[in-house]
């Protein structure tokens, strides 16, 4: 991985130097054995009643020393895979990795006759293997996730990181701005169903379903709904989005408010091929309440992810969608992947999934989304 070492100097100067990592692990493993359910939080506990006080470390502050992973003996000691579709997503995350093992030792290299391309390293006390996808969509997220349990047969979780369409507002009427992430309760198959003369059906029966995830993720994510963990995991990510800031090659930069634009959903984008500037769309803007600050926080939302094999680009039909489940985003992979691995689909808001849908807002939404997976792991726990 070109580059690795620049991101490990850099990310080392936090703490997570290995030489620290014995007297650590040792610390870990006391706590470990205390209890299972009660992992270390970025922030301490709140004592006061009502709403949570805000406990956000200092940004100049070297982060306090975190458990690493100590490297794998074979394949076979990896349990997270994260699962990107596009190089510009892969890069986010690789760029995360506090260490990465292909540059240090002899290559995990991969089963016989498994065609995926992979990167090893750690991220905090996890040993992760990153899949590279050939190309976008269901059936090569399915392939891809089919050949990694292969390669790498004891893996718990997977973490399927990248963009997606945002829907403007969820369920509750909470806005989702652009570099909002994202993170999956369960994933809808939205364009799995028939064509009838009446109209598209979805098939929506409990065998046609994905089903949600396991108890064990269903547990984490009630947790970090939380008002304390939510916060935690929010600012966890500014810190880790602050880091991929400092890479130019990354261009993970906020794009400014002046492009974030809401257009009303039967707004129709004016001529393909063109951005919105080129071709002059000037319909009517949704407000936004967020985008008074100058950059906003990216904040993060729980639901379901619709999942297709076609690219989402109508206002109406998106809201049509959404209506009917609380979806918060649409994408095409993470349906290939959920029948494979327990897994969580981590996506920044590049777009509204609408017509107007550019790519102006993609590197910084991949940046956003790994951040989150970074923020996320520290509160999973090694098996
Ligand atoms: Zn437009």
């Amino acid at each position: 991985m070109a580059g690795g070492h620049v991101y490990l100097d850099r990310l080392s100067t936090h703490g997570h130097m290995v030489g620290l990592c014995k007297a650590i692990d040792d610390c870990l493993a006391a706590e470990r054995g205390r209890t299972q359910r009660d992992e270390p939080d970025p922030a301490p506990p709140s004592q006061a009643p009502g709403p949570a006080p805000q406990q956000r470390p200092e940004p100049s502050q070297p982060s306090p020393p975190r458990p690493q992973a100590t490297r794998p003996n074979g394949r076979q000691d990896f349990e997270i895979a994260v699962v990107c579709a596009l190089t510009l997503e892969a890069d986010a995350v690789d760029a995360l990795f506090d260490h990465h093992w292909d540059d240090d030792g002899p290559p995990y290299d991969k089963a016989p006759g498994d065609p995926n391309a992979y990167s090893t390293g750690a991220i905090g006390r996890h040993n992760v293997v990153l899949a590279h996808m050939p190309g976008m969509g269901k059936a090569n997220a399915a392939a891809v996730a089919v050949n990694c349990r292969s390669s790498f047969p004891n893996i718990k979780l997977a973490v399927v990181v990248g963009i997606c369409g945002a829907v403007p507002f969820t369920h509750d009427g909470v806005e989702i701005v652009l570099g909002d992430v994202v993170v999956s309760d369960g994933v809808v198959q939205y364009d799995f169903g028939r064509s009838l003369p009446e109209g598209f059906v979805q098939k929506d029966t409990l065998l046609d379903s994905l089903g949600r995830p396991n108890t064990e993720i269903r547990a984490l994510l009630a947790k970090l709904k939380g008002i304390r963990h939510r916060q935690a995991l929010r600012s966890r990510m500014a810190d880790y989005l602050k880091s991929l800031r400092t890479e130019p090659e990354l261009a993970a930069a906020y794009p400014g408010t002046a492009h974030d634009r809401l257009f009303e959903a039967a707004y129709r984008h004016v001529r393909d091929g063109m951005s919105c500037d080129e071709c002059n769309c000037n319909g009517p803007l949704v407000s936004r309440n967020r985008l008074v600050e100058d950059a906003p926080k990216p904040a993060v939302h729980f639901g379901l992810i619709a999942s297709g094999d076609t690219v989402m680009k109508s206002g109406v039909d998106r809201d049509r969608i959404a209506r009917q489940k609380d979806i918060v985003g649409f994408e095409m992979e993470s349906a290939g992947v959920w029948d494979s691995f327990p897994c969580i689909v981590i996506k920044g808001a590049c777009d509204y999934a609408d017509s107007h849908k550019s790519k102006g807002w993609q590197r910084y939404a991949a940046a956003t989304a790994a951040a989150c997976m970074k923020a996320f792991l520290n509160h999973w726990v090694p098996h």
